[in-house]
């Protein structure tokens, strides 16, 4: 069997050290062909070192440069790339056969899409892609005939509950609901008085996923699960309606479908990464992710509730924007972008991250879908509303 062609985007993060760790335990299945990264020169130039990859991409040019001396300095056959460019050339390399599409935020938008594109097995990891351009993205991978396998765990764990047959943006049959399950993260039980004051280390602590920190105030938030509900009606043709947030604190049950027969089905795990990736990455076989059996005894019990809306004021956000339309979850997106961000920098309040996202909601009317260009444009200007509201609430505290 020829190995296959492996281009990890994003690959210094969470997800893509995930992804190295299950590859390099089937050295023989795959061969990393091309890594890529943001501006993080040690970080890529070590796993440079380790796998050996064709091409390295840094998106920031001064780093790539930084990186080529260094791997030069070593004497290593890698070429390195540069910018958005790099990025898209790597995704498309006629030799690269799967795409872990792993970049964090709007950012993984257009190389993801390049994968796409390019017909290749796309491992979706960056669920913005999906919620950002859900109609063009599912267009171009049925235009293309590419593979799209979800590595978010709840899409994933729907994918292996769904028939064999079933193929992504297409809906499956006999499906009453989806029940997408929820940590609820780090503030489940903290009472809504406190959130104001919680910390981004505090938010950062997620109980049961160790993840990249985006993601982490995400699942604090629970705009995380907002943003898989948008990914989920994309990927299984649902209308939200038939998409049930179901908070499960202990994490095991990764997602359910329930049928029209009254059968659910589940799919169970250690809440491990590697697990969905490996999936993803032998699909349709099965192969070894380094995870640990799952011990039913230690985990005793399952526990369910409904999310609190009032402390969780992003989940409603999300099912509006979805309802809405057009670029309304564009515009969702990168006002959470922008607002996570400035949370992250200590420039606002972690209850501020809901009102942020819905002023630009309320300021910005949704526009058609037409093509990549008009997302990038309704990103940009959810950006600056975003950021020109940050500002106005940080003089307000001050005066
Ligand atoms: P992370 O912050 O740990 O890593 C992000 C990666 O993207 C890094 O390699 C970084 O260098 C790269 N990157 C960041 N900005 C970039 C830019 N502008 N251009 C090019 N590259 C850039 O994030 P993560 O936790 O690994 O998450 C990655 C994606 O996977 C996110 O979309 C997240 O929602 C999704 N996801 C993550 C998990 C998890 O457990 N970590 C689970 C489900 C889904
Ligand atoms: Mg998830």
């Amino acid at each position: 069997m020829r190995p296959c062609g492996l281009c990890v985007l994003g690959a210094t993060g969470s997800i893509g050290r995930s992804t190295l760790d299950v590859v390099a335990r089937h050295p023989r299945r795959h061969r990393v062909l091309a890594l890529t990264a943001n501006r993080d020169v040690d970080g890529l130039y070590e796993l440079c070192r380790r796998h050996r990859p064709r091409y390295a991409v840094l998106a920031d040019p001064a780093s790539a440069r930084r990186l080529e001396e260094r791997l030069g300095q070593e004497g290593l056959p890698i070429e390195v790339l540069a910018g958005v460019e790099g990025l898209l050339r790597v995704a498309a390399l006629p030799e690269v056969d799967a795409v872990m599409a792993a970049i964090v935020g709007a950012a993984g938008l257009p190389p993801a899409l390049a994968a796409v594109r390019a017909g290749k097995r796309v491992l979706l990891a960056n669920k913005e892609a999906l919620v950002m351009a859900g109609a063009l993205f599912m267009r171009e991978v049925r235009a293309h005939g590419a593979l799209l396998l979800p590595i978010d765990s709840e899409h994933n764990a729907i994918f292996q509950c769904l028939p064999a047959d079933f193929s992504p943006g297409r809906r499956p049959a006999g499906v009453r609901r989806i029940l997408l399950t929820a940590s609820g993260g780090p503030f489940r039980d903290t009472p809504p008085e406190q959130l104001e004051r919680v910390t981004p280390e505090q938010a950062c602590a997620h109980p049961n996923w160790d993840m990249g920190r985006k993601i982490s105030v995400d699942s604090a938030t629970m705009m995380n699960k907002g943003l898989e509900v948008i990914e989920a009606c994309w990927l299984f043709d649902l209308p939200a309606e038939q998409v049930q947030v179901v908070v499960h604190p202990q994490s095991v049950i990764h997602s359910m479908v329930d049928y029209v027969d009254g059968s659910v089905l589940a799919q169970l795990g250690n809440p491990d990464m590697r697990t969905p990736i490996a999936h993803a990455l032998a699909w349709p076989e099965r192969i070894d992710s380094g995870v640990e059996p799952l011990d039913l005894f230690a985990v005793g019990r399952l526990d369910f509730r409904a999310p609190d809306p009032d402390r969780f004021p992003c989940l409603a956000l999300a099912y509006r924007a979805w309802r809405e339309g057009g670029t309304a979850p564009a515009i969702l997106n990168a006002a959470n972008e922008v607002a996570v961000q400035a949370f992250l920098d200590g420039r606002l309040g972690f209850t501020a991250i809901a009102a942020v996202i819905e002023a630009c909601l309320d300021g910005l009317d949704p526009r058609p879908v037409e093509d990549l260009d008009g997302l990038l444009e309704a990103d940009a200007e959810a950006r600056r509303l975003a950021e020109a509201r940050i500002a106005e609430m940080a003089q307000r505290s001050v005066s």
